[in-house]
C-alpha cells in the first residue's frame, strides 16, 4: 500500500528515468480507470513528459500543460518498463508508450479496480477536488501551528492521521510508526493532546523522511512493486519493541490492524478488540 515515502521514491526514480521522453501513444485498458474524458488520453501523443511529482499519496505526471493525476489506491503501482505490456496483462490500467519500446504503466493487482487517473490541465491540478481538499503535507512537516490545528479534533489519532483531508500522505503502515515514535496511543483523541504531545507527534513525522532516505539508499533505478518497508512496529505483533523490549500488541479491524507498544503508548494497557469496541462507544 503505497504511502508518502513509497510514492516519493517512485516519483523520484520515474522522474530520473522518463523525464524528457516523448509520448508515442497513450491508452487506458482499465475499464473505468479514467475519471475524465475531455481531453482524451490520445491528446498525449507527441507530447514530451516534462515532470513527475507527488501530492500527498498521488503521483502527478506532467506533459507540458496537461497532467495525469493518479490515485494508486491500495493496489496500484506506477512503473516504467522496457517493453510494452502484453495485451493479455489484466493488471494494465493506463499505458503511456514512450520511445524505444519503453512504457510508463499504471498497473493494479488483485481483483478490485479502484485505482484511477484524471487527465487535467496542469494548471487545474491544484483545484481538482482530490487535491484541493488535502490537508497539509506530512512531509516535509508542516509548521507546528498548522499541524496542531490539523490534529485538534475529537477523533482517535489512528484514523485522524490517515485522513487525507486533515494531513496528507500517511496511511495504515506509517501511522503506527509515527504514533510509536511519539509514544502516543492510537486511541487518544487529537483534541485531548497536550502541547508537549502535539510537539512529539509533530517531531515524529521525521520517520517519513527517514523512510525516504532509506529508500534512496536501497532502491536502484528499477523500482520493485513492493519495496521492503523499514517498519519497526506495524505488523510486528508478538515481537519485542525495538526501544523497550515489551511485546508489540495488535488491534484488528475489518481491513487493517494497528500495532503499538503497550508499555510506552497505552500506559501498560493491552487493548483487545472487545475492549476497543467498548472504548469506541
Ligand atoms: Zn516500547
Amino acid at each position: 500500500m503505497p504511502e508518502l515515502p513509497e510514492v516519493e521514491i517512485t516519483v523520484r526514480r520515474l522522474s530520473a528515468a522518463v523525464t524528457g521522453a516523448t509520448v508515442e501513444s497513450a491508452l487506458a485498458p482499465g475499464v473505468n480507470v479514467m475519471k475524465t474524458f475531455e481531453p482524451p488520453l490520445e491528446e498525449l501523443a507527441g507530447r514530451q513528459l516534462t515532470a513527475i511529482r507527488r501530492v500527498g499519496k498521488m503521483p502527478v505526471v506532467e506533459f507540458g500543460d496537461l497532467a495525469l493525476l493518479v490515485h494508486l489506491m491500495s493496489a496500484g503501482r506506477l512503473r516504467v518498463f522496457d517493453k510494452r505490456a502484453s495485451a493479455k496483462d489484466r493488471a494494465s490500467r493506463v499505458l503511456v508508450r514512450l520511445g524505444e519500446g519503453r512504457e510508463l504503466r499504471l498497473r493494479e493487482f488483485g481483483t478490485k479496480q479502484r485505482a484511477w487517473a484524471k487527465l487535467l490541465a496542469t494548471g487545474a491540478v491544484a483545484e481538482d477536488e482530490a487535491v484541493a481538499t488535502l490537508g497539509p503535507e506530512a512531509w516535509p512537516p508542516p509548521p507546528l501551528e498548522a499541524f496542531a490545528a490539523a490534529v485538534d479534533q475529537p477523533r482517535h489519532l489512528h484514523p485522524l492521521l490517515r485522513h487525507q483531508r486533515d494531513i496528507a500522505g500517511i496511511g495504515r503502515s506509517w501511522v503506527d510508526e509515527i504514533l510509536w515514535e511519539a509514544r502516543l496511543s492510537p486511541f487518544k483523541q487529537g483534541a485531548e493532546l497536550g502541547g508537549e504531545e502535539v510537539e512529539s507527534l509533530h517531531a515524529a513525522l521525521h520517520v517519513l523522511g527517514d523512510a525516504i532516505d532509506h529508500y534512496e539508499q536501497t532502491i536502484g533505478p528499477d523500482l520493485p512493486d513492493e519495496p521492503p518497508m523499514p517498519l519497526k512496529v506495524h505488523k510486528r505483533e508478538g515481537e519485542p519493541c525495538p526501544r523497550c523490549g515489551t511485546t508489540i500488541e495488535a488491534v484488528y479491524f475489518a481491513e487493517h490492524q494497528t500495532n503499538y507498544c503497550p508499555k510506552e503508548q497505552t500506559g501498560g494497557r493491552v487493548l483487545k478488540d472487545r475492549r476497543l469496541s467498548r472504548l469506541l462507544k
